[in-house]
């Protein structure tokens, strides 16, 4: 298949567009690097000798993108393109409305326009909300979310499966991730966040090698075995190919369908920080302070339907995810900044 990958620049686009490659799909990749880097290219490259297609492009410029989807004329697409940052998006709601709405409808257009109906979509266990107790089960229906960043999802989630309704002929895969952490195991592509991490793993591994004194353990009074939150971590490359998976099974699939990508076992944050020590081999320092806002004590999903229906199942445990995301930040310590070759 052709496919067109928005976001493909990004933390889990860049996983993905390798596993596509990797299974001899062709890629184009649209991002206009707000949030990523033109090296993330070169690297995946590096990894697996190809040098996907690339568009410049902000989505929300539909004339543009018009153009590279009409030159591109993909056979399905993959949407990681949006803005994820829980916190700011809290701050600045009508930004993020704008944004992650706005694009999908500029993407949806195009599709339209060109007959093109399968989808995979970039969705997020943040739509559970708080109205299951875990293992969350795609089965409970009715979505909900605390913040404006996790309000996109749950509406765009019900835009795509009220289309896919009306309209027949499309395929639409709704994946609900957990959280993706690690790297790809060559250690040339891997999370690298602007300014301070909001996300666990990242502000773990910038604590590692030194960019940051310690870690702020946001509250050890849960409810849970060690008192810190417990979340279903899954490693990128995991990933990465349960979106392939999904995408070679969505023909047989009618209308839009949700699928959880987790591990289906929930890590708490000591245990996490202690996988990523033995993996570097250092102690890295942390510090209680209170809860977070808005954080759930325990998250992890139900992966039942996800193994019957896409033949998928998440195989690295935590000690993979400590290991690539440990031989991503080392040698990459300051992230794709590093590269000094464009
Ligand atoms: N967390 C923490 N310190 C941090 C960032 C996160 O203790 O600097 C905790 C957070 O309270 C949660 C877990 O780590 O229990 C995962 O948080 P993250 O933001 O990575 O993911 P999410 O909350 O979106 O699941």
């Amino acid at each position: 298949m052709h496919v067109l990958v928005t976001g493909g620049a990004g933390f889990i686009g860049s996983h993905t567009v390798v596993a596509l490659l990797e299974r001899g799909h062709d890629v184009t990749i649209v991002d206009d690097f707000e949030n990523s880097s033109p090296v993330v290219i070169d690297r995946i490259e590096q990894i697996t000798g190809i040098r996907p297609a690339l568009a410049e492009i902000d989505l929300l410029d539909e004339d543009a993108f018009e153009v590279a989807f009409a030159a591109a004329a993909p056979d399905a697409v993959i949407h990681f393109a949006g803005l994820k940052a829980v916190g700011e998006s809290s701050a600045d709601p009508l930004r993020y409305y704008a944004h992650n709405l706005g694009s999908t409808f500029s993407l949806l257009k195009a599709m339209k326009r060109h007959g093109t109906q399968t989808l995979v979509f970039s969705s997020s266990a943040t739509v559970y909300g708080d109205l299951q107790e875990p293992p969350y089960t795609e089965e409970g229906g009715r979505l909900d979310a605390t913040n404006p960043y996790g309000m996109t999802k749950v509406m765009l989630e019900r835009i795509l499966s009220d289309i896919a309704a009306a309209e027949p002929g499309w395929h639409i895969a709704l994946l609900r991730y957990f959280n993706p952490i690690g790297g790809h195991e060559s250690g040339l592509i891997g999370e690298d966040p602007s300014g301070i991490p909001n996300n666990l793993a990242p502000y773990v591994l910038q604590v590692s090698i030194g960019r940051r004194p310690h870690v702020n353990i946001f509250g050890d009074d849960y409810p849970t075995a060690d008192g810190t939150g417990e979340r279903d971590y899954i490693h990128v490359v995991d990933l990465a190919q349960g979106h392939v998976a999904a995408l070679e099974r969505l023909a047989e699939v009618d209308g839009a369908r949700a699928w959880n990508l987790g591990t289906g076992h929930g890590t708490s944050v000591k245990q996490l920080i202690a996988a990523f020590e033995s993996a570097a081999g250092r102690t890295i320092p942390s510090v209680v302070v209170p809860r977070r806002d808005g954080d759930l004590p325990r998250s992890w999903a139900d992966t039942t339907r996800a193994e019957a229906e896409l033949g998928w199942k998440a195989t690295r445990d935590i000690a993979d995810m400590a290991r690539d995301g440990w031989r991503w930040q080392q040698r990459n310590p300051n992230g794709f900044a590093d590269d000094r070759t464009r």
